[in-house]
């Protein structure tokens, strides 16, 4: 056993040895008071809760009582942080109350995030707080009805209790609410539920809890194979085979997640093993962020300093967090039969899922050579220009939408639209204020890169990236917004007059039949309406005061994000973009 350092002779955290799991019970709050709930997550349990006491509901999902027949656990998982195997971390905040079977006979795996310690919880207190938890929720559910792959949230309850934060935009330590998400998957287990059987030579950094206890990875290789792929599990092939389909379905199932982030604009933020999951749901949500105007390099965690999680990184970074998927199932399944699996399905399937998604987004019809390097120049518009990416792919619809005044109308009102929605001279300013003199940092860049012992690579690039996002903004001091926007509109027409051509060499004589077809793939494929970051940060802010109202209507609008909303929309116009989130969710 490994013991903290610091530990006292009687009272020290220990660390949990040849477990999975341990047995406990979820900590009462003081108070418990419903925030919001998702019905059609719910549903998935059976559960009405409009049609039962409200106050029960609220006892049970605030884990305050534990549902008859349920064995509540916490699910002990290790993981590589930011390129490191950092042993064992999780599951210090989320308790397993059970599974239930519904009437369809569905298993769905029911969890309470933030219903206090664990045995794994290590120095910290099991709890969330009401800002991260509303985040969590209501993204859970805008994922799922955007399409997808994701775990879901049922309910989030907050309560009286409260807990010291640190928060990383006010610098004071401030008392918060205690707050419960509810969460619903097949199964919670990712690939650091594998990574704590790595053996001693496998380590690197701090042990795992069930040092090369390669029995029980393969009883938790069975386990998960007979319950959540039971078609694999039944073909009479020799385990290896089996777990050899298994790997091929996780590889492929993240291949196919990742090609929805890339298409939506959505950036998870902490791409560690640990937030992998086997089922290629996207799972854990942090620091995440939907991007407005499309930037490859987005980052949207504060502390991914060398942007190991931008954007434009994940669907790499995915595969490196398979590769030590296929490490830590060696020897059930060996290593360099692993390997060949990403070798052979990963980049291929996340290429053909990319490219089809991306065609629907662009309403063509046919697959045609050169379509790639039309989306790809299509991104490159969008950011030279700061086009927002959700509005602008929405928008596109307008070119197929022949007036009176016929093609050359439509594409004037499609340009203007797109053009309407790049950000200003003024917004982009704003954002690319240096906190330093450039000059300055130019200075203290070399000085760092000469005397490496002041510091540390990450220190290096987070100054370096600082000074490139600086750098590429130079020019736009001297411009002004008339001329800015007449580059912008050159490069809008040129490719829209590419778009166009595309759009002619796959339509027949019948173009109204085919345009109204292309239309209806381009909207249920362009969402109107993500989770930006300001959207929910005015709902959590309006939550932190007691008014929950906010926090069901952005709920509710999520729920039909490719179908304009009857009456009120929030729209980014109305709302101050660029707000940062770089705060910590612990
Ligand atoms: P994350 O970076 O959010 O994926 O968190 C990694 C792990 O840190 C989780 O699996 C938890 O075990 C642990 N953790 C996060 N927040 C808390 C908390 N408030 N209390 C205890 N453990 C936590
Ligand atoms: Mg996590
Ligand atoms: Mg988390």
């Amino acid at each position: 056993q490994q013991l903290p350092i610091d530990r006292d002779e009687q009272n020290y955290v220990r660390t949990v040895t040849g477990a999975c799991f341990s047995r406990l019970q979820p900590t009462p709050v003081e108070n418990p008071t419903l925030v919001a709930h998702s019905k059609s997550a719910l549903s998935l349990l059976d559960i009405d809760p409009d049609k039962e006491s409200i106050d029960s509901f609220v006892e049970y999902f605030s884990g305050n009582k534990v549902l008859p027949g349920s064995e509540p656990a916490a699910h002990c998982y290790c993981g590589h942080q930011f390129g490191y195997f950092s042993g064992q971390l999780g599951d210090g905040a989320a308790i397993y109350l059970g599974e239930v079977i519904n009437g369809k006979g569905e298993r769905w795996e029911l969890q309470l995030k933030g219903a206090g310690k664990t045995p794994y919880s290590r120095t910290a207190d099991g709890r969330k707080v009401l800002r991260s938890s509303i985040r969590e929720f209501l993204c859970s559910e805008a994922m799922y009805n955007l399409g997808v792959p994701t775990t879901r949230a049922g309910s989030c309850i907050t309560s009286d209790s409260r807990v010291v934060r640190d928060i990383f935009y006010s610098g004071n330590p401030i008392e918060e609410r205690c707050t419960i998400v509810s969460r619903i998957a097949p199964t919670f287990i990712r690939f650091g539920s594998f990574e704590i059987f790595k053996t001693r030579d496998q380590q690197t950094a701090r042990q795992g809890p069930s040092l090369g206890r390669q029995d029980i990875k393969q009883q938790l290789v069975e386990y998960c194979i007979s319950t959540f792929f039971p078609e694999i599990y039944a073909k009479e092939i020799p385990l290896l085979e089996k777990t050899r389909e298994f790997y091929r379905e996780v590889v492929r199932s993240t291949a196919v997640l990742v090609s929805h982030w890339q298409t939506v604009g959505f950036c998870h933020g902490v791409l560690n093993t640990d937030n992998m999951s086997i089922m290629g749901l996207t799972i854990d949500y942090g620091p995440f962020g939907f991007m407005d105007h499309y930037d490859p390099d987005f980052i949207c965690n504060g502390s991914d300093d060398g942007g190991r999680y931008k954007f434009s990184s994940q669907p790499e970074i995915c595969g490196w967090n398979l590769r030590k998927l296929a490490e830590a199932l060696d020897p059930v399944l060996p290593l360099s039969e692993g390997q060949l699996v990403i070798k052979e399905e990963y980049m291929r399937v996340y290429e053909r899922e990319y490219i089809t998604k991306m065609r629907s987004k662009l309403g063509l019809l046919q697959e045609m050579e050169g379509d790639l390097e039309l989306v790809n120049t299509l991104l490159d518009t969008m950011h030279r220009t700061f086009a927002d990416f959700t509005n602008t792919f929405r928008n596109l619809n307008l070119m197929l939408v022949p007036g009176v005044e016929g093609f050359e109308a439509s594409k004037i009102a499609c340009l203007n639209k797109i053009l309407s929605q790049c950000s200003t001279i003024d917004e982009l300013k704003k954002v690319s204020t240096p906190k330093m003199d450039p000059r300055q940092m130019e200075l203290i860049l070399q000085l760092m890169q000469q005397s490496p012992q002041f510091a540390d690579e990450r220190m290096i690039s987070k100054v370096k990236s600082e000074l490139d996002k600086i750098n590429s903004h130079k020019d736009l001091g001297k411009m002004n917004q008339e001329q800015k926007q007449e580059e912008d509109s050159a490069l809008w027409c040129a490719w829209l007059d590419k778009y166009s051509e595309r759009l002619r060499m796959e339509t027949g004589s019948d173009s109204t039949s085919i345009n109204t077809a292309r239309i209806s793939v381009m909207n249920r494929n362009n969402p109107i309406m993500v989770l930006r970051n300001y959207v929910a940060q005015a709902a959590i802010e309006a939550a932190e005061k007691g008014d929950y109202t906010e926090v069901n209507k952005v709920l509710e609008l999520l729920q039909q994000p490719y179908s304009q909303p009857a009456d009120t929309v929030v729209t980014p116009e109305a709302a101050t973009p660029h707000i940062s989130n770089n705060y910590s969710e612990r």
